[in-house]
């Protein structure tokens, strides 16, 4: 089962990402209907399936070999790395290159009442957040202690129903902080999209097809910059 002979790609099934991932592989010559229902898409002019699934189990598919390419936000690849390397399972995997959608930041955020200095300011709170791996990492390094509060949603809520004192989360604009009454204090992660490959051995074919892509995918970045 896991041995296809044809090249596995995962992408977000609905998100922030998947319009754009399935843009830039279309752009690519990658000829492909999508069926809602569906989680495989194969491609009718190449030997690629593209299997549509949550960003979050995206690193851990090309990790673990199942599938050989997977677009993904530079922010949940990182995050599962850590995740990874502490629970003792495969982590590694390559980037090939980062693409040119899916900008944000991970940041911190408190209440508009809150007096920030610095980042010792956060000494002793409980912060929500969905990246806890890439807090714990920030705040380790400024050698700040604080409470984790993991939510996998709503995390911008979490100060005003009294859940936390701050929250760790990705912007882009800021509009979502301005609505809950947060500001952005520090940028703890820039991310965008990037591609990533399996270091599971590939066929000679599958390897030149993932060449392909690759130099394709440069083409379609460089004629859009
Ligand atoms: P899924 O249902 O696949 O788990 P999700 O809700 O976790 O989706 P999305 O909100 O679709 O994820 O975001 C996917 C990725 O898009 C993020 O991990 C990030 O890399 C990128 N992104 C770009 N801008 C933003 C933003 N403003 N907020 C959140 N994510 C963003
Ligand atoms: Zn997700």
């Amino acid at each position: 089962m896991s041995q296809s002979k044809r090249l596995r790609i995962a992408i977000q099934k609905s998100g922030r990402l998947s319009k754009e991932s399935q843009q830039l592989l279309k752009s690519c010559g990658v000829k492909f209907n999508v069926n809602e229902q569906r989680l495989i898409a194969h491609a009718d002019n190449m030997p690629i399936d593209l299997l549509r699934v949550r960003d979050d189990d995206i690193p851990g598919l090309v990790m673990d070999g199942v599938v050989d390419l997977g677009i993904i936000g530079e922010n949940v690849l990182e995050e599962e790395q850590i995740e990874r390397q502490l629970a003792g399972k495969p982590a590694e995997c390559t980037k090939l290159r980062e693409l040119d959608f899916g900008s944000c930041r991970l940041s911190l955020a408190v209440p508009n009442e809150f007096e920030y200095k610095d980042a010792n300011s956060l000494e002793g709170l409980r912060i929500a957040t969905s990246y806890p791996n890439l807090l714990r990492r920030f705040m380790q390094e400024k050698g700040i202690n604080y409470s984790d509060c993991m939510l996998k949603g709503s995390v911008e809520v979490a100060p005003r129903a009294g859940l936390s004192d701050g929250i760790c989360d990705l912007v882009s604009t800021g509009a979502t902080l301005e609505a809950n009454g947060l500001y952005e204090t520090e940028v703890i992660y820039r991310s965008m999209a990037c591609i990533i490959q399996s270091n599971k051995t590939q066929s000679t074919e599958k390897q030149a097809l993932i060449n392909k892509i690759l130099s394709r995918i440069n083409g379609v970045i460089r004629a859009r910059e």
